[in-house]
């Protein structure tokens, strides 16, 4: 065969803390990938639907969401929304889908449903973004199944570090167990504010321990990311000249150059 499938690079944005910056990391990286050139798909596998309200799009009205394709009752395709203004597709998230890890535990294959959902609809995509929710569950694990790798966004505080080992843990396990693909790409320092010198000192030793695992990009504090998702924008498109949206495509730069692989060219 020498047609060329593009096999998307899929990955988790996930760390078990709540208000750490996955959401803000996901969306915004999403957009950031789309002004480089790859068409990105989002995933919003939080019932909090954040990303899915970050993006521009209204969890209440969803035809139908990521739970329908986990629970088999839509496809992918049918699932699909556009973010009117990130340049990326997203696959929702809103409150219905909390019941789904109750019902998934008596589905076959619970843990791989996402992943065989991706298998069949999400060729046409460059990146898979997979916004994780606040926790250790099926619904996290199902993004863990789909993944080549976990993007871990932290803030540079004081129990940080400890926070990680269970993560840490669970990704070693799906590995071992799972999804043998997985790894992890890096640890994002995010809300970041170089004034704080415990932040400084944090950031230090996450370097002396995880060394090349941590990102170069570093993402400011900016009050510009926060303010975004109201207006139903990534930063990046919001107010691209802000410092954090700035970061976050340099991040999306520095993504692109690890993986060893040139984004295609914007067509458009
Ligand atoms: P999570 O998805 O891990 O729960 P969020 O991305 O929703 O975390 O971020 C938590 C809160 O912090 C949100 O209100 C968000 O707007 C804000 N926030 C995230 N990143 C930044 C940043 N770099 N600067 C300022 N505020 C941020
Ligand atoms: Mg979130």
């Amino acid at each position: 065969m020498t047609t060329k499938t593009p096999q998307p690079r899929i990955f988790c944005v996930a760390n078990q803390k709540g208000g750490v910056g996955k959401t803000t990391t996901t969306v915004n990286l999403a957009a950031g990938l789309a002004q480089v050139g790859p068409r990105v798909l989002v995933v919003d596998l939080d019932p909090q639907g954040n990303a899915t309200m970050g993006s521009g799009i209204d969890k209440r009205t969803l035809p139908h969401s990521v739970y329908d394709v986990l629970l088999g009752s839509a496809s992918l395709a049918e699932a699909l929304q556009r973010s009117p203004k990130g340049g990326y597709d997203v696959l929702g998230a809103n409150r219905e889908l909390a019941g789904a890890e109750v019902e998934l535990v008596d589905l076959d294959q619970r843990e791989r449903r996402l992943k065989s959902a991706l298998a069949s609809g999400a060729g046409g995509y460059d990146f898979v973004l997979i916004d994780c929710p606040p926790s250790l569950s099926l619904l996290t694990l199902n993004g863990l199944c789909s993944a080549h790798g976990v993007i871990v966004p932290m803030q540079c505080e004081y129990f940080a570090l400890e926070g990680l080992s269970d993560l840490v843990n669970t990704i070693k396990q799906v590995h071992a167990n799972l999804n043998p693909e997985l790894q992890i790409i890096g640890l994002l320092r995010v809300m970041f504010d170089p004034r704080v010198t415990l932040q400084q000192q944090v950031s230090e030793q996450l370097k002396a321990h995880f060394g090349d695992k941590v990102f170069d990009t570093v993402i400011p504090r900016n009050v510009r990311l926060a303010e975004a998702p109201s207006y139903g924008q990534p930063g990046v498109v919001f107010d691209p000249a802000s410092k954090g949206a700035q970061a976050f495509v340099e991040f999306a730069r520095e993504m692109v150059a690890r993986l060893g692989q040139p984004p295609s060219p914007a067509t458009a």
